[in-house]
């Protein structure tokens, strides 16, 4: 029997974001009522929003989280390429310098859509105010968690933007709330323990501007990007294109400063990466918006799939439970996979008690892949602190190798893109036909 069926009549989510939304979408097939809690103003338009600080970076929305996105709201791709969005294929389309070395370009059959992350939340919304029994509640900050019988979670406590408070109860409650989620401290306050947290620090910064027409020079590639080349080069930045004509640029650092934080410093930074097809792109085109900074300190996880004792029906999803390094583009889709584990979930568990289980257990297993292809990476700059995967320097040595690979053999760069595009485990780069590739490559370090 599925838990539709025994009890779920009301499911809460705390936080209208990515996570919240594609959550809502799989509940609203299980329960007869879905109220997502969302502490911003609604948006009349397509528009960054205060509770998303990162809304204005570029958002990349990888090929496994754009099949799940299209498999909740069937149709949406092509509504949102009518819209403006770009198909790219993510090789042809792309001009990729990896640790210093460019890939190699060819037709890979692996599109993406690009737009920009509040065009793309823009028309899950639209999608979700069709659903009947989805209820978006704005201005509506969750304070705390109800407990029932000192074991179930039976509601929230909200705040509305007026200051007043009051409770809401629900069979089941989502923490969509991101970066800014309170679950540790209201788990301490009902008595339970905090989970453990696991931090790497990194000390990226982005910062961004939006260009109108680019340079000549870039009319045959749709987006640019130049990963830094550690630990020599901590600096890198990418162009992509924007609904409306328009390019976002990105510059990024890892523990780099200062931050360009005008057009001059924001030009000589450019000018200063390895590679210098960004800056020459940009060099006299004529920005369309102000600089907008993002820093991101640390990559964190926490361990809810490790604790003993958990209320049941309280489920953590999206960056509440993970923030991973966003320059592997990962967060969208990561939360895309989790919401499939949550429909999957809520077809088959008899009990609340191990949809909870099941469910931070299962997510926690997605989340080591990104979580190891994002580590094995950023602790190639020598200030990263934190715990280290195991077999790190092999692992390093090997995808470097990789990388160099995709510079000029097809079969290695296809992988290697399922690979980050989390379409295929990290281990298929170990089989004979990529190890062959790699081992035989004229570009490779020993
Ligand atoms: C600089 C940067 C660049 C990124 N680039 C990419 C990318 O290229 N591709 C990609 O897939 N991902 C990227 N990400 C990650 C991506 O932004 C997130 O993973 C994704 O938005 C999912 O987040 P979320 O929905 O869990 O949380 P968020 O998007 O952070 O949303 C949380 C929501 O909860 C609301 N909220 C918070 N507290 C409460 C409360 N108490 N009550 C009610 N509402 C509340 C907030 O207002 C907000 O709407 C990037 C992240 C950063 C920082």
């Amino acid at each position: 029997m599925s838990l539709n069926r025994m009890e779920g009549k009301r499911a809460i989510v705390i936080g209208g974001s990515i996570a919240g939304k594609l959550s809502a979408r799989v509940l609203s097939d299980f329960f007869e009522e879905v109220i997502v809690l969302e502490k911003d103003q609604k948006n009349d338009s397509i528009a960054i929003r205060k509770g998303v600080p990162q809304g204005s970076q570029g958002h990349v929305l990888l090929k496994s989280g754009e099949e799940l996105l299209e498999e909740l709201f069937p149709g949406i791709i092509a509504e949102m390429v009518k819209e403006g969005s770009t198909v790219s294929d993510f090789s042809s389309d792309l001009v990729w310098f990896h640790h210093g070395c460019r890939k190699i370009s060819f037709d890979s059959g692996l599109s993406i859509i690009q737009q920009s992350r509040s065009f793309l939340e823009w028309h899950i919304q639209k999608r979700l105010e069709i659903i009947p029994n989805i209820d978006f509640r704005y201005g509506c900050t969750v304070k705390k968690l109800l407990l029932k019988d000192n074991k179930e979670i039976s509601g929230i406590t909200l705040e509305k933007h007026d200051g007043r408070q009051m409770n809401l109860s629900g069979d089941l409650v989502v923490d969509a709330s991101g970066a800014a989620s309170l679950t540790p401290k209201w788990l301490e306050e009902l008595g339970f323990k905090k989970p453990k947290k696991t931090e790497v620090k990194v000390d990226l910064f982005y910062a961004s501007m939006i260009f109108g027409k680019l340079a000549d020079a870039t009319a045959n590639w749709h987006s640019l990007l130049v990963y830094p080349n550690p630990p020599k080069q901590s600096r890198g930045g990418t162009i992509s294109p924007l609904e409306g004509n328009r390019h976002l640029v990105t510059l990024l650092g890892y523990g780099v400063e200062p931050l360009p934080n005008d057009h001059l410093s924001f030009l000589q930074y450019a000018k200063n990466l390895d590679q210098p097809d960004l800056y020459e792109a940009i060099k006299t085109a004529v920005p369309e918006s102000g600089i907008e900074i993002y820093r991101f300190p640390a990559l964190r996880r926490f361990h809810y799939d490790k604790l003993k004792q958990f209320p049941a029906g309280l489920l953590v999803i999206g960056d509440s439970f993970c923030r991973i390094d966003p320059v592997f583009a990962q967060g969208m889709s990561i939360a895309a996979m989790e919401a499939e584990v949550l429909r999957k979930l809520l077809k088959s568990s008899k009990t609340k008690e191990k949809l909870t289980k099941d469910f931070h257990r299962k997510i926690s297993k997605i989340i080591d892949i990104p979580w190891l292809i994002a580590l094995t990476e950023d602790f190639r700059f020598r200030h990263a602190t934190g715990e280290k995967p195991i077999g790190l320097s092999f692992l390093q040595r090997y995808v470097k190798n990789v990388v160099l690979a995709c510079s000029h053999n097809q079969t290695v760069y296809s992988q290697f893109m399922k690979v980050l595009h989390l379409k295929a485990h990290p281990v298929s780069l170990f089989n004979p036909a990529i190890l062959a590739g790699v081992l035989s490559s004229k570009n490779k370090i020993e």
